[in-house]
Protein backbone atom coordinates (compact mmCIF):
# COMPACT_ATOMS: atom_id res chain seq x y z
CA UNK A 1 0.00 0.00 0.00
CA UNK A 2 1.19 3.76 -0.36
CA UNK A 3 3.62 5.09 2.24
CA UNK A 4 2.09 8.44 1.12
CA UNK A 5 -0.26 10.09 3.61
CA UNK A 6 -3.90 9.47 3.27
CA UNK A 7 -6.18 12.04 1.75
CA UNK A 8 -9.13 10.38 4.63
CA UNK A 9 -8.18 9.47 7.71
CA UNK A 10 -11.23 7.87 10.09
CA UNK A 11 -9.73 7.34 13.47
CA UNK A 12 -12.38 5.08 16.08
CA UNK A 13 -14.87 7.14 14.41
CA UNK A 14 -18.32 6.92 17.05
CA UNK A 15 -21.91 8.26 16.18
CA UNK A 16 -24.43 7.63 18.99
CA UNK A 17 -28.34 8.38 18.34
CA UNK A 18 -30.63 9.33 21.51
CA UNK A 19 -34.24 8.60 21.21
CA UNK A 20 -36.40 10.74 23.03
CA UNK A 21 -37.95 8.93 25.85
CA UNK A 22 -41.81 8.07 25.52
CA UNK A 23 -44.23 6.69 27.95
CA UNK A 24 -43.42 3.28 27.09
CA UNK A 25 -39.97 3.33 27.49
CA UNK A 26 -38.28 4.76 31.34
CA UNK A 27 -34.44 4.63 29.64
CA UNK A 28 -33.92 6.75 26.89
CA UNK A 29 -32.36 4.24 24.01
CA UNK A 30 -28.60 5.00 22.43
CA UNK A 31 -28.58 3.66 19.04
CA UNK A 32 -24.87 3.21 18.09
CA UNK A 33 -25.53 3.72 14.65
CA UNK A 34 -21.43 3.84 13.87
CA UNK A 35 -19.35 2.45 16.93
CA UNK A 36 -15.33 2.83 16.49
CA UNK A 37 -14.66 2.66 12.85
CA UNK A 38 -11.51 3.40 11.48
CA UNK A 39 -9.79 3.04 7.85
CA UNK A 40 -7.86 5.33 5.69
CA UNK A 41 -8.28 6.24 2.02
CA UNK A 42 -5.10 7.48 -0.44
CA UNK A 43 -5.44 9.33 -3.02
CA UNK A 44 -6.62 7.99 -6.57
CA UNK A 45 -8.12 4.95 -4.51
CA UNK A 46 -11.70 4.03 -3.93
CA UNK A 47 -12.52 2.61 -1.10
CA UNK A 48 -15.85 0.66 -0.74
CA UNK A 49 -17.97 0.22 2.09
CA UNK A 50 -20.19 -2.49 2.22
CA UNK A 51 -22.97 -3.61 4.34
CA UNK A 52 -26.84 -3.85 4.56
CA UNK A 53 -29.34 -1.43 5.79
CA UNK A 54 -28.40 -0.36 8.77
CA UNK A 55 -24.95 -0.90 9.19
CA UNK A 56 -24.17 2.58 9.85
CA UNK A 57 -22.59 2.80 6.37
CA UNK A 58 -24.22 6.00 4.98
CA UNK A 59 -23.77 7.96 8.60
CA UNK A 60 -20.35 7.46 7.99
CA UNK A 61 -20.23 8.58 4.61
CA UNK A 62 -22.21 11.59 5.75
CA UNK A 63 -19.33 12.49 9.05
CA UNK A 64 -16.88 12.53 6.60
CA UNK A 65 -18.80 15.70 4.94
CA UNK A 66 -19.84 17.05 8.52
CA UNK A 67 -23.58 16.67 7.60
CA UNK A 68 -23.89 15.14 10.91
CA UNK A 69 -21.87 15.66 14.10
CA UNK A 70 -20.04 12.84 15.65
CA UNK A 71 -20.29 11.72 18.96
CA UNK A 72 -16.28 10.90 19.06
CA UNK A 73 -13.05 10.31 16.82
CA UNK A 74 -11.54 12.04 14.31
CA UNK A 75 -12.56 12.66 10.25
CA UNK A 76 -8.88 14.13 8.89
CA UNK A 77 -8.51 15.27 5.10
CA UNK A 78 -5.28 16.27 4.12
CA UNK A 79 -4.58 15.85 7.86
CA UNK A 80 -7.15 18.59 9.10
CA UNK A 81 -10.08 17.26 11.67
CA UNK A 82 -13.08 18.29 9.81
CA UNK A 83 -14.70 18.19 12.76
CA UNK A 84 -12.47 21.00 14.98
CA UNK A 85 -12.79 23.00 11.85
CA UNK A 86 -14.55 26.44 12.12
CA UNK A 87 -17.36 27.00 10.03
CA UNK A 88 -15.69 28.74 7.64
CA UNK A 89 -13.14 26.48 7.30
CA UNK A 90 -15.12 24.24 6.08
CA UNK A 91 -16.48 26.34 3.24
CA UNK A 92 -13.26 26.76 2.03
CA UNK A 93 -12.58 22.88 1.63
CA UNK A 94 -16.20 22.31 0.76
CA UNK A 95 -15.67 22.13 -2.77
CA UNK A 96 -13.07 19.95 -2.93
CA UNK A 97 -15.17 17.19 -1.07
CA UNK A 98 -18.29 16.31 -2.74
CA UNK A 99 -21.06 13.98 -2.35
CA UNK A 100 -23.26 12.00 -5.07
CA UNK A 101 -26.64 10.31 -3.64
CA UNK A 102 -28.33 7.05 -4.70
CA UNK A 103 -31.57 9.78 -6.10
CA UNK A 104 -30.15 12.56 -7.48
CA UNK A 105 -33.70 13.81 -8.54
CA UNK A 106 -34.45 14.34 -5.03
CA UNK A 107 -31.75 16.95 -4.94
CA UNK A 108 -32.78 18.77 -7.74
CA UNK A 109 -35.13 21.35 -8.01
CA UNK A 110 -37.61 20.59 -10.46
CA UNK A 111 -38.36 23.93 -10.84
CA UNK A 112 -34.95 24.52 -12.41
CA UNK A 113 -33.63 24.05 -15.55
CA UNK A 114 -30.14 21.03 -15.72
CA UNK A 115 -27.21 23.43 -16.49
CA UNK A 116 -28.51 26.59 -13.55
CA UNK A 117 -28.83 22.88 -10.99
CA UNK A 118 -24.81 22.03 -12.45
CA UNK A 119 -23.76 25.17 -12.47
CA UNK A 120 -25.49 26.42 -9.52
CA UNK A 121 -22.13 25.47 -7.20
CA UNK A 122 -19.88 27.50 -9.14
CA UNK A 123 -21.64 31.04 -8.36
CA UNK A 124 -22.21 29.88 -4.58
CA UNK A 125 -18.80 29.20 -4.25
CA UNK A 126 -17.66 32.14 -6.15
CA UNK A 127 -15.51 30.33 -8.67
CA UNK A 128 -16.58 31.53 -11.70
CA UNK A 129 -18.44 35.01 -12.97
CA UNK A 130 -22.03 34.52 -14.33
CA UNK A 131 -20.94 34.33 -18.12
CA UNK A 132 -18.38 31.82 -17.37
CA UNK A 133 -20.62 29.59 -15.88
CA UNK A 134 -22.09 28.46 -18.90
CA UNK A 135 -19.39 27.29 -20.65
CA UNK A 136 -18.11 25.15 -17.46
CA UNK A 137 -21.15 23.38 -17.38
CA UNK A 138 -21.09 22.49 -21.24
CA UNK A 139 -17.84 21.19 -20.66
CA UNK A 140 -18.82 18.74 -17.64
CA UNK A 141 -22.20 17.59 -19.22
CA UNK A 142 -20.03 16.19 -22.64
CA UNK A 143 -18.00 14.53 -19.47
CA UNK A 144 -20.40 13.25 -17.96
CA UNK A 145 -22.29 12.02 -21.31
CA UNK A 146 -25.37 14.43 -21.35
CA UNK A 147 -26.38 16.08 -24.71
CA UNK A 148 -25.62 19.75 -24.63
CA UNK A 149 -28.95 20.20 -26.38
CA UNK A 150 -30.71 19.41 -23.06
CA UNK A 151 -28.61 21.81 -20.59
CA UNK A 152 -31.79 24.05 -20.72
CA UNK A 153 -34.06 21.06 -19.96
CA UNK A 154 -36.00 20.58 -16.75
CA UNK A 155 -34.74 17.31 -14.49
CA UNK A 156 -38.62 15.18 -14.87
CA UNK A 157 -37.25 14.84 -18.68
CA UNK A 158 -34.35 12.67 -17.78
CA UNK A 159 -34.02 8.86 -17.35
CA UNK A 160 -32.36 7.55 -14.41
CA UNK A 161 -29.35 6.74 -15.37
CA UNK A 162 -29.10 10.64 -16.95
CA UNK A 163 -30.20 11.71 -13.54
CA UNK A 164 -26.94 10.13 -11.96
CA UNK A 165 -25.09 11.92 -14.98
CA UNK A 166 -26.29 15.20 -13.36
CA UNK A 167 -25.53 14.48 -10.18
CA UNK A 168 -22.01 13.55 -11.43
CA UNK A 169 -21.98 16.47 -13.38
CA UNK A 170 -22.96 18.76 -10.23
CA UNK A 171 -20.12 16.86 -8.10
CA UNK A 172 -17.40 17.39 -10.61
CA UNK A 173 -17.98 20.91 -11.40
CA UNK A 174 -16.30 21.81 -8.31
CA UNK A 175 -12.81 19.80 -9.21
CA UNK A 176 -13.15 18.00 -6.09
CA UNK A 177 -10.54 15.79 -4.89
CA UNK A 178 -12.86 13.58 -2.81
CA UNK A 179 -16.59 11.99 -3.41
CA UNK A 180 -18.81 10.38 -1.15
CA UNK A 181 -20.99 8.13 -3.44
CA UNK A 182 -23.61 6.39 -1.48
CA UNK A 183 -25.51 3.79 -3.19
CA UNK A 184 -24.80 5.95 -6.51
CA UNK A 185 -25.96 2.67 -8.60
CA UNK A 186 -28.67 0.87 -6.54
CA UNK A 187 -31.70 2.03 -8.27
CA UNK A 188 -30.39 1.73 -11.53
CA UNK A 189 -30.65 -1.29 -14.26
CA UNK A 190 -28.28 -3.11 -14.37
CA UNK A 191 -27.40 -1.80 -18.11
CA UNK A 192 -27.20 1.32 -16.69
CA UNK A 193 -25.57 0.52 -13.63
CA UNK A 194 -22.87 -0.68 -15.69
CA UNK A 195 -22.46 2.88 -17.79
CA UNK A 196 -22.48 4.80 -14.42
CA UNK A 197 -19.76 2.54 -13.02
CA UNK A 198 -17.21 3.01 -16.29
CA UNK A 199 -18.16 6.80 -15.61
CA UNK A 200 -16.96 6.52 -11.90
CA UNK A 201 -14.11 4.70 -13.78
CA UNK A 202 -13.21 7.28 -16.31
CA UNK A 203 -13.45 10.87 -13.99
CA UNK A 204 -10.99 8.52 -11.78
CA UNK A 205 -8.48 8.02 -14.19
CA UNK A 206 -8.65 11.56 -15.90
CA UNK A 207 -9.36 13.38 -12.58
CA UNK A 208 -7.84 11.37 -10.16
CA UNK A 209 -10.72 11.71 -8.09
CA UNK A 210 -10.50 9.36 -4.82
CA UNK A 211 -14.23 8.34 -3.94
CA UNK A 212 -15.37 6.63 -1.15
CA UNK A 213 -17.96 4.31 -2.86
CA UNK A 214 -20.63 3.19 -0.27
CA UNK A 215 -23.09 0.14 -1.80
CA UNK A 216 -25.05 -2.80 0.21
CA UNK A 217 -24.06 -5.13 -2.76
CA UNK A 218 -20.78 -6.22 -3.35
CA UNK A 219 -20.72 -7.21 -6.88
CA UNK A 220 -20.97 -3.53 -7.34
CA UNK A 221 -17.87 -2.46 -5.67
CA UNK A 222 -16.00 -5.26 -7.42
CA UNK A 223 -14.88 -3.83 -10.37
CA UNK A 224 -14.52 -0.06 -9.36
CA UNK A 225 -12.98 -0.28 -5.54
CA UNK A 226 -9.64 -1.24 -4.63
CA UNK A 227 -10.32 -1.22 -0.81
CA UNK A 228 -13.06 -2.64 1.00
CA UNK A 229 -14.60 -2.39 4.23
CA UNK A 230 -17.67 -4.36 5.29
CA UNK A 231 -19.54 -3.17 8.09
CA UNK A 232 -22.12 -4.75 10.13
CA UNK A 233 -24.60 -2.95 12.95
CA UNK A 234 -22.12 -0.48 12.76
CA UNK A 235 -18.57 -2.33 13.55
CA UNK A 236 -16.05 -2.97 10.49
CA UNK A 237 -15.57 -6.72 10.57
CA UNK A 238 -13.22 -6.82 7.75
CA UNK A 239 -10.97 -4.57 5.24
CA UNK A 240 -8.70 -5.93 2.81
CA UNK A 241 -7.66 -4.87 -0.83
CA UNK A 242 -10.35 -5.93 -3.05
CA UNK A 243 -8.06 -9.14 -4.95
CA UNK A 244 -8.01 -10.44 -1.21
CA UNK A 245 -11.73 -10.21 -0.02
CA UNK A 246 -12.76 -11.80 -3.32
CA UNK A 247 -10.14 -14.52 -3.15
CA UNK A 248 -10.04 -15.13 0.84
CA UNK A 249 -12.54 -13.66 2.23
CA UNK A 250 -12.18 -14.73 5.85
CA UNK A 251 -15.10 -13.45 8.14
CA UNK A 252 -18.12 -15.80 8.18
CA UNK A 253 -19.84 -12.25 7.21
CA UNK A 254 -18.27 -11.76 4.01
CA UNK A 255 -18.42 -14.84 2.91
CA UNK A 256 -22.34 -14.90 3.13
CA UNK A 257 -22.11 -11.74 1.48
CA UNK A 258 -20.11 -12.84 -0.94
CA UNK A 259 -21.96 -16.17 -1.57
CA UNK A 260 -24.96 -14.11 -3.17
CA UNK A 261 -22.79 -12.69 -5.72
CA UNK A 262 -23.26 -13.91 -9.47
CA UNK A 263 -19.87 -15.62 -10.87
CA UNK A 264 -19.58 -15.05 -14.36
CA UNK A 265 -18.10 -18.45 -15.58
CA UNK A 266 -21.61 -20.61 -15.54
CA UNK A 267 -19.47 -24.36 -14.55
CA UNK A 268 -18.46 -22.77 -11.50
CA UNK A 269 -20.62 -22.66 -8.45
CA UNK A 270 -20.43 -20.83 -5.14
CA UNK A 271 -22.59 -22.09 -2.47
CA UNK A 272 -24.71 -19.78 -1.16
CA UNK A 273 -24.95 -19.28 2.49
CA UNK A 274 -28.05 -17.90 3.42
CA UNK A 275 -28.23 -15.99 6.91
CA UNK A 276 -30.73 -16.71 9.21
CA UNK A 277 -32.99 -14.13 10.84
CA UNK A 278 -32.44 -10.24 10.69
CA UNK A 279 -30.01 -7.32 11.33
CA UNK A 280 -30.97 -7.15 14.95
CA UNK A 281 -32.27 -3.73 16.10
CA UNK A 282 -28.55 -1.47 16.83
CA UNK A 283 -30.38 -0.15 19.82
CA UNK A 284 -29.75 -3.42 21.64
CA UNK A 285 -27.21 -5.05 19.49
CA UNK A 286 -26.10 -8.47 20.66
CA UNK A 287 -23.46 -9.03 23.11
CA UNK A 288 -19.94 -10.42 22.34
CA UNK A 289 -19.23 -10.74 18.45
CA UNK A 290 -22.73 -8.25 17.08
CA UNK A 291 -22.94 -10.91 14.24
CA UNK A 292 -23.22 -14.01 16.63
CA UNK A 293 -27.17 -14.33 16.14
CA UNK A 294 -27.04 -14.87 12.76
CA UNK A 295 -23.44 -16.23 12.14
CA UNK A 296 -23.50 -20.40 11.36
CA UNK A 297 -19.96 -20.95 13.05
CA UNK A 298 -20.97 -19.16 16.54
CA UNK A 299 -19.56 -20.48 19.54
CA UNK A 300 -20.03 -20.21 23.18
CA UNK A 301 -17.31 -17.77 23.51
CA UNK A 302 -19.20 -15.27 20.77
CA UNK A 303 -21.64 -14.66 22.91
CA UNK A 304 -19.40 -13.47 25.41
CA UNK A 305 -16.34 -11.50 24.18
CA UNK A 306 -16.23 -9.04 21.62
CA UNK A 307 -13.83 -10.11 18.92
CA UNK A 308 -10.06 -7.56 18.70
CA UNK A 309 -10.60 -6.11 15.06
CA UNK A 310 -7.08 -7.74 14.36
CA UNK A 311 -4.47 -7.48 11.39
CA UNK A 312 -4.24 -11.53 10.21
CA UNK A 313 -2.26 -11.01 7.15
CA UNK A 314 -0.63 -7.84 6.09
CA UNK A 315 -3.17 -5.73 5.39
CA UNK A 316 -6.60 -7.61 6.06
CA UNK A 317 -7.81 -7.13 9.17
CA UNK A 318 -10.82 -9.06 10.24
CA UNK A 319 -13.07 -8.99 13.92
CA UNK A 320 -13.87 -13.28 14.65
CA UNK A 321 -12.81 -15.38 17.25
CA UNK A 322 -12.23 -18.15 14.54
CA UNK A 323 -9.32 -16.11 12.27
FE1 LIG B 1 -19.12 -15.84 13.92
FE2 LIG B 1 -17.99 -15.99 16.32
FE3 LIG B 1 -16.58 -15.10 14.27
FE4 LIG B 1 -18.56 -13.63 15.29
S1 LIG B 1 -16.67 -14.21 16.31
S2 LIG B 1 -18.14 -13.99 13.17
S3 LIG B 1 -20.03 -15.20 15.82
S4 LIG B 1 -17.41 -17.15 14.52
Amino acid sequence: MSAEAPLIEVKNLKKYYGESNNIFKRKKEVVKAVDGVSFTIHKGETFGLVGESGSGKSTIGRSLLRLNSITSGEVLYKGKNLHSLSDKEVRKIRPKIQFIFQDPFSSLNPRIRVGDAIGEALLDHGLYRKDEVRKKVLEVMEICGLSLQHIDRFPHEFSGGQRQRIGIARAIILQPDFIVADEPVSALDVSIQAQIINLFSDLQKEKEITYLFISHDLSVVEHLCSKIGVLYLGSMMELTSRDKLYENPLHPYTKALLSAVPVPNPTLKRERIILQGDVPNPANPPKGCKFHTRCPLATDICQQEVPAFREVEPEHFVACHLV
